[in-house]
């Protein structure tokens, strides 16, 4: 199983389970949407993904409406949200989760960060009258590129 597929069938999990539990119908479209939210890279804007759906016909109402649905599994989790709504991307989030987000916080680029070791630290714990079900890490600071770009200026500064 690819990393794709191995996403889409621990999400479909959550998802069944979310729908069952709430007499909820488990409609193609939704699985469609699943299937395109793991596949699409993340993260992913609403835009791309709504972009993605026409592609097979689906609505953009449709697509919201999956995206606020997963949201309410916990498979699907926002982003940098300081960034404003239309900047906000998505990623999908399952228990087997084993990498952590690092997110720069001047131009919004998020990358993977494989870490296993913290998250199975994480998954290790016990909480108190609280079941664990997700695990999701964002490590917040600067990136090279705009490091690179604050010590220009300064050093352009510092020459005149
Ligand atoms: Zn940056």
């Amino acid at each position: 199983m690819n990393k794709h597929e191995d996403l889409y069938a621990q999400s479909k999990q959550q998802l069944d389970a979310y729908l069952d539990e709430h007499g909820l119908r488990h409609t193609q479209e939704r699985y469609m949407l699943l299937k395109m939210m793991c596949e699409l890279e993340s993260p992913f804007t609403a835009e791309a993904l709504v972009e993605e759906a026409r592609k097979s016909n689906i609505s953009r109402a449709t697509t919201y409406h999956m995206m606020a649905l997963a949201q309410k599994v916990h498979i699907l989790h926002p982003l940098i949200k300081q960034f404003g709504d239309r900047r906000t991307q998505y990623e999908i989030v399952t228990h087997k989760n084993d990498h952590l987000q690092i997110v720069c916080l001047k131009c919004g680029r998020v990358a993977d960060f494989k870490d296993p070791g913290v998250v199975k630290l994480l998954q290790a714990k016990k909480y108190s009258n609280f079941v664990m079900q997700n695990i999701s890490l964002y490590v917040y600071g600067e990136c090279k590129i705009c490091r690179r770009k604050a010590k220009m200026l300064q050093e352009n500064y510092l020459e005149k």
